[in-house]
């Protein structure tokens, strides 16, 4: 009796380790690698023709915690990101369409818990949008070849731009510089 008790006291144990194990992965690590297989034909980070392609289409190439950033204005939440404390040199691209959004020396240490950045790679990278969402007024920041939400855009960056935006870990896509 007692070693049945072991027994089963050590597989739930087990399972609960594995099942922890899964859960421990970045979210980010799933979408960056779909994004980078030919399941997503629209992903290009040569290509900057500005995309206009449907929700419904979307939903059918990119991984449902990308979808939801992207296409449905979700937020990650706060110091749960992969890039927020990230500190890599290199390229930030947009994970949904491959578009070039930030170079690391456009980015900066935030306490607000989400990667951080005073300026785009170019002007055309991002797009804005007026957000009243929430009861808040806020511009909204999105990919400017996919349309994709990336989070958000304030005045309180440091100098010279004194702009920070404020991004979603998930729908970036980083890339370290070849030395
Ligand atoms: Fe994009």
């Amino acid at each position: 009796m007692i070693s049945i008790k072991i027994i089963l006291s050590c597989s739930i144990i087990l399972s609960n380790f594995l099942s922890c194990s899964q859960t421990a992965l970045p979210s980010g690590v799933k979408a960056n690698a779909a994004s980078n297989t030919k399941e997503n034909p629209y992903y290009s980070r040569t290509d900057t023709t500005v995309l206009q392609v449907s929700d419904a289409e979307w939903k059918k190439v990119l991984s449902p915690d990308v979808y939801a950033i992207a296409r449905e204005k979700g937020t990650e939440r706060a110091f749960t990101g992969k890039y927020w404390n990230f500190t890599g040199l290199g390229t930030y691209y947009c994970v949904a369409c491959g578009n070039a959004l930030f170079k690391s020396d456009g980015k900066f240490a935030s306490e607000c818990g989400w990667p951080s950045f005073f300026e785009t790679i170019r002007k055309t990278s991002v797009t804005y949008q007026e957000d009243n969402s929430y009861n808040m007024e806020r511009i909204e920041v999105n990919c400017g070849r996919c349309g994709a939400h990336l989070g958000h855009l304030f005045d309180d960056g440091p100098p010279p731009t004194y702009k920070r935006y404020c991004m979603n870990s998930i729908i970036l896509e980083f890339e370290p510089d070849t030395k």
